[in-house]
């Protein structure tokens, strides 16, 4: 089944064409990543995807529904949730108040939520009465992750987990995402500069330049591509 299916989107900052008629799509189950270096248009799809930006052609569906143009906190409540770069957690907030949070668009019992969140993270429960800006960059971003769960999504979308963290964080990070993927059948989205980590967890991946997708596939495929082992994955 499609959850997210985005078409031939075009979005601009000004007079600048950040997206050029960009196609992907999220199947359910699926872990997606998106690819690219460092002004590719990654940022820009995810707010074109969750509403933040509105593209000035094209069509985003959720769940079989247009959501391009739509506001933010409606897509929220349609099943979209988004674990932004740079965490942003609530400082002062304790771990668990952050957690419940992430269910304000909910209105049934979330006990069994905390609960599930706190056996993939353990660490949020030892700290769950203590306010989140003690935690470390690395704690923060399982948090958030954490956070975007509590709403239990149908399309969870991470813009750059691994930003900021050692590679022994970055690899314990995704191996949780890949256990929710396949424990919980959470499907994600995953903008990723990190194209090792990012190809070895997704199952299908996109490589978006100068806002145009430019090469995509299954992450084995991709893996095996001379151009993204050169260019990507560092390998000559
Ligand atoms: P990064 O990994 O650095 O976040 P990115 O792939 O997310 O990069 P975007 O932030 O989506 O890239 O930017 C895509 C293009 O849009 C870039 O060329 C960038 O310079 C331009 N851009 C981004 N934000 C703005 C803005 N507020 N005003 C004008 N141009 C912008």
């Amino acid at each position: 089944m499609s959850v997210l299916a985005v078409r031939n989107v075009e979005t601009f900052y000004g007079a600048i064409m950040a997206l050029r008629g960009v196609s992907i799509d999220v199947e359910e189950g699926e872990i997606v990543t998106i690819l690219g270096a460092n002004g590719a248009g990654k940022t820009t799809l995810m707010k074109t995807i969750c509403g933040l930006m509105d593209p000035e052609k094209g069509s985003v569906t959720l769940l079989g529904e247009r959501i391009e143009g739509m506001d933010p906190d409606r897509i929220v409540k349609k099943g979209l949730a988004l674990v932004p770069e740079g965490r942003e957690v609530f400082p002062y907030l304790t771990i668990e108040e952050n957690l419940r949070l992430g269910a304000f668009t909910r209105r049934d019992a979330i006990g069994g939520d905390l609960e599930l969140v706190y056996q993939y993270f353990p660490i949020l429960k030892e700290r769950r009465k203590q306010a989140a800006g003690f935690l470390s960059g690395g704690q923060q971003q399982m948090l958030a992750i954490g956070r975007g769960l509590m709403a239990r999504p149908k399309l969870m979308l991470l813009d750059e987990p691994s930003l900021g963290l050692s590679p022994l964080l970055t690899q314990e990070i995704f191996g949780i995402i890949a256990r929710l993927n396949a424990e919980q059948g959470v499907t994600m989205l995953v903008v990723e500069q990190n194209a090792h980590i990012a190809l070895a967890t997704a199952h299908k991946g996109y490589v978006l330049e100068t806002g145009r997708i430019v090469m995509a596939g299954p992450a084995e495929t991709l893996r095996n591509s001379p151009d993204i082992q050169e260019f990507y994955l560092g390998k000559s």
